[in-house]
């Protein structure tokens, strides 16, 4: 049952194999049995969703029941979760509880799913490892010495480790893909404005866009279905006909155009983790997709652009945490002003304060135009690269991350080396494009790859049906870690 899909547990549920309770039981016992270990989840609360599971099997019994009723979900802590607290992995959070749902934690409770959780993250989405988080790092369930990427590292360890058949992550440089591609799982960054931002804890609002983490591709396009769509309270939410994000699932891979950008395949890319991207690629040809060289020339500015877009944004949201309003503030302080500076000074973590710092700096007047407004225009040609390669062909592929997952503190010393493992990722979020990281192998050592698979906007559902093809002829997302023995 732990290593069951979301698709087949929905199924156990309609065909009263298994009880939503006893489902959520289960994987309950599992998070109790590993958490000490990984350290995935920041909350859980085992009466609460034993209860919402007894309201999903009543539910059902009453022949309400939807395909995600009564299946057990993890939120990653950035969602505001009425009931549980939402601490964005940060002590400026740590006690607070949000008087009011999310728009996806609306949409799952809609729909009928078990909160199982609130995953641990890195402080305020800000990093690739999940060491940043004031809750401790979570450790990679293919070997605990290792680092289970990030921000969404939590969600990530929780679907591999099967302490979750499904969870949500958010993404704003790679903080869905990442942790998926260095954990062995699925997870899907959608178009922006697609999924709400509303109850979202703000990063950078031009970027930030929650999706869907699980074992399979088919499981992401059922998660979608659930995730999507417009609301109000968010402006930048699209208003768009719903659609069914699993209707390409039976795609036809015969004449698909692969784009293979060139800048993807370069000299600095672990050598085992090229291989088994092409491995996944010529199974593509294999299969009558037509692979052609492209190339997206400014890939090479996406990382200094983002660092200067994301924390420009990021310190102009993290201004509302002021001791005021909501979160910590400090015991001591002689006035307003130093209450103000005490209490960000320790609320905020390192990587935060040093982001804010970037930010105010970009922002300010007189380098304003020589950052900001620079790294806008460039973004824009980032985003007319891409523009022009999906003239050219249907989908691009290449890796998720330049390497599978390094060990615990091996970068932490380092921003720079950080930064540089959302290379790939980042691109697409700067152009407000679709990404999906599937698992395509493993490298000498066991740890995970992850085939990043990109299309023009709105194309999620031909990526999944992509990535559901090859699913259906591989087993690599099917493998689970030795680490967790189920
Ligand atoms: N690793 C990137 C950062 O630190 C992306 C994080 C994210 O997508 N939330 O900003």
């Amino acid at each position: 049952m732990l290593n069951s899909t979301v698709i087949e547990l929905s199924d156990a549920l309609a065909a009263k194999k298994v009880s939503s309770v006893e489902l959520t039981r289960l994987y309950l016992d599992r998070i109790k049995g590993l958490n000490g270990q990984l350290n995935a989840f920041i909350t859980v609360d085992e009466e609460r969703s034993l209860a919402q599971a007894r309201i999903a099997d009543e539910r059902r019994s009453r022949g309400e029941a939807g395909a995600l009723t009564g299946v057990p979900v993890a939120h990653k802590d950035i969602y505001c979760t009425r009931g549980f607290r939402t601490t964005c992995g940060s002590k400026m959070l740590a006690n607070f509880r949000s008087p009011y749902d999310a728009h996806v934690i609306e949409r799952f409770n809609a729909a009928g799913a078990v909160l199982l959780g609130k995953t641990n993250m890195d402080e305020f989405a800000m990093g690739s490892s999940n060491e940043t988080s004031h809750f401790g790092p979570v450790r990679n369930p293919w070997d605990p010495g290792r680092v289970p990427g990030g921000s969404s590292g939590g969600s990530a360890a929780a679907v591999a480790a099967r302490m979750a058949p499904a969870a949500t992550g958010t993404d704003t440089g790679g903080s869905i893909r990442q942790p998926a591609a260095l954990c062995g799982i699925s997870g899907l960054k959608p178009t922006y404005g697609v999924v709400s931002r509303y109850g979202m804890i703000a990063f950078a609002s031009s970027l930030d866009q929650g999706g869907p983490m699980a074992k399979s591709a088919a499981d992401l396009a059922l998660l979608m279905n659930a995730m999507a769509g417009f609301d109000a309270r968010d402006s930048t939410s699209l208003e768009r006909p719903a659609e069914d994000y699993g209707r390409e699932l039976k795609l036809d891979v015969a004449g698909l155009r692969i784009g293979l950008p060139k800048e993807y395949f370069a000299e600095g890319v672990d050598p085992e983790v090229l291989s088994r991207v092409r491995e996944a690629i010529r199974w593509f040809e294999s299969q009558g997709a037509e692979t052609l060289e492209i190339t997206l020339p400014n890939t090479g500015l996406a990382v200094p652009v983002y660092y200067v877009i994301a924390p420009a944004e990021a310190s102009s949201n993290l201004s509302r945490f002021d001791g005021v309003r909501y979160g910590h503030r400090a015991k001591d302080y002689a006035d307003l002003n130093d209450m103000y500076r005490r209490t960000r000074a320790e609320g905020f973590g390192t990587e935060v304060k040093r982001r804010i710092m970037i930010g105010t700096y970009v922002l300010s007047h007189g380098y304003y135009d020589a950052y900001y407004l620079q790294a806008q225009k460039v973004r824009r040609m980032i985003a007319k690269d891409f523009t022009e390669a999906f003239t050219r062909c249907d989908l691009i592929m290449g890796p998720t991350s330049p390497s599978t997952a390094f060990a615990l503190g091996a970068k932490s010393d380092d921003p720079v080396q950080m930064y540089l493992n959302d290379i790939f990722t980042i691109p697409a979020p700067l152009a407000g494009l679709p990404g999906l990281s599937i698992p395509c192998g493993f490298d000498a050592r066991g740890l995970p790859v992850g085939l990043q698979i990109m299309g023009n906007y709105f194309a999620e559902a031909r990526m999944l049906g992509a990535a559901h093809r090859y699913q259906q002829a591989t087993d690599w997302h099917l493998r689970a870690p030795n680490e967790a023995p189920l």
